[in-house]
């Protein structure tokens, strides 16, 4: 990897540390504006909705703190936002902005300005706001998944070169995405101690990770060359490792403890049980293609199965899509049932109780169980009370519709596909260039100080955010108190087969039920 290998030789490059729950919709936002989900408001994919139990998909209308581009913008500078997680509906920048994967599909709404639309559609007519490869992974077809991967890749890069090459643009971000995927679908071929791994599909794809990684490289370069920056940031927003293929059903183990109130017990109904058999049995392909028949039924089907027959006068805890659980606080829910005076001593029985599950080796589920203050600082609305840290690799989903009993099983017994690959909390930084020392390997980093980095080496000034320049940025940050007046903090305007469009893609990557 020669363009990677040439930016750790001639600057700094080492481990960053990502943010709880390690998902590129918070770990974007936590990136681009450098302050905590306490601060920026997004904390997954899925926030939830007013008035009721059910979630609705976050964009970056929800994100309230103001980004790096959204400053430098305000400073004067030229920026070119290309696919970055979180910046749908397109911002109104001083410049380009494509968004990225909370965009239901490429059209006005998704690039400003308007204008170059017609240009991106001409300039790079393979341009995909994210690659299909989730799709054929999940019905075995490697070849296409690999071949989807690298083709989305290197048509987001065309555009960013084209993009480049006038020099024009004080700021150039771009998400190149393919990694991820590659450790998401291929980790199984890879890894050969991987429960799913095949040592004859091995022979073939044992190698697409480190193929992919190949490829980005020659795409770095290859921006590298058409923009020649003064300098280069290389960020990952996470890292990747191996599923154990344990799948932990966090309602239901809510409910096994109590936590969590079921308005009839027994047999899930028929409609949640067919539900769960198209879930785990269709490939993405055909659920897809059935949705326009399903419509409402699939939709009010999925509600039923996350909450629909809970008794919400009798819960005190209900989880939604990561690793995290809410309390059902009077006050706060739409039927509370646990009084703020109780909220202390439900969280710290709930926690002694995680702390307790085991896996079937004996292994804990749970890394570690944290209060949400003690990981985020901030009131923004909508996080977890609890957060707990899942083992390395296992699955995590809401609530089990295989039918199956019980809130623990081992994936292939559920008939489910998952991705092979989940992110891991710490990626990776690299840098060289103007404002950057070279000082070869560093210690841990932090993701909340990238956007001061960055905004160092602009010299453009930003108040005091939650992670201050890098130690190897020697540029210097200037302090100030003035906020840009871009930012909204409000649901983004989604029709029903928009939304349903973003949740699939989502289902795809492993992270929705
Ligand atoms: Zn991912």
């Amino acid at each position: 990897m020669p363009a990677l290998g040439a930016l750790c030789r001639d600057g700094a490059f080492g481990p960053m540390r990502s943010v709880f729950p390690y998902n590129s919709a918070v770990a974007w936002a936590s990136l681009s504006t450098g302050v905590n989900p306490g601060r920026h408001g997004i904390f997954d994919f899925l926030l939830p909705r007013e008035g009721d139990y059910q979630l609705r998909v976050a964009t970056r209308e929800d994100r309230r703190a103001p980004a790096l581009w959204n400053r430098a913008s305000e400073a004067g500078a030229r920026v070119g936002v290309i696919n970055i997680p979180m910046t749908f509906p397109a911002e109104h920048v001083n410049g380009i902005m494509v968004s990225g994967m909370d965009a239901p599909g490429l059209d006005e709404r998704a690039v400003h300005p308007v204008t170059y639309l017609e240009t991106l559609r001409r300039s790079a007519p393979g341009y995909r706001i994210i690659s299909n490869a989730a799709k054929e992974a999940s019905r075995g077809a490697w070849d296409a998944a690999e071949r989807e991967l690298i083709d989305t890749l290197v048509a987001r890069s065309s555009l960013v070169a084209d993009l480049a090459r006038p020099r024009d643009l004080d700021l150039l971000m771009v998400n190149l995405e393919a990694t991820d995927g590659a450790h998401h679908f291929f980790w199984q071929h890879h890894d050969p101690t991987h429960p799913r791994h095949d040592p004859v599909l091995a022979r073939r794809f044992g190698d697409t990770i480190a193929r992919v990684y190949e490829a980005t490289d020659r795409e770095l370069a290859r921006i590298i060359d058409a923009f020649s920056p003064d300098t280069v940031f290389v960020v990952s927003d996470h890292g990747g490792g191996p599923t154990n293929d344990w799948l932990l059903f966090l309602n239901d183990w809510l409910a096994a403890e109590g936590f969590l109130s079921l308005a009839q017990s027994g047999t899930p109904s028929v409609t949640r049980r067919l539900y769960g058999e198209l879930r785990g049995r269709l490939p993405v392909s055909v659920r897809r293609s059935l949705r326009p028949l399903l419509g409402r039924a699939v939709d009010r089907a999925r509600q039923s199965a996350l909450y629909g027959d809970v008794d919400w006068s009798r819960s005190r805890a209900y989880a939604q899509m990561q690793a995290g659980v809410r309390l059902n606080l009077v006050g706060r829910e739409p039927s509370g049932a646990v009084p703020p005076g109780d909220a202390d001593a439900v969280l710290e029985e709930l926690r002694a109780r995680a702390q307790r599950l085991r896996l079937q080796e004996g292994e804990p589920a749970f890394e570690a169980v944290r209060r949400s203050e003690d990981v985020y600082v901030g009131d923004a609305p909508g996080g977890w009370d609890l957060i707990l840290e899942l083992t390395a690799g296992l699955h995590i989903r809401s609530r089990n519709t295989t039918s199956r009993r019980g809130f623990l099983h081992r994936l292939a017994d559920t008939g489910m596909y998952l991705p092979s690959g989940v992110h891991t909390p710490v990626g990776m930084v690299a840098a060289a260039g103007t404002g950057v020392e070279p000082r070869g390997l560093v210690g841990e980093t932090d993701i909340h100080q990238v956007a001061a980095s960055v905004l160092a080496v602009l010299g453009v000034p930003a108040p005091a955010l939650d992670g201050p320049p890098f130690g190897f940025v020697s540029a210097e940050w200037r302090p100030t108190d003035a906020e840009p007046a871009t930012v909204q903090d409000r649901p983004t305007d989604f029709s029903e087969q928009e939304e349903a469009e973003v949740l699939e893609r989502l289902r795809g990557l492993g992270y929705v039920d």
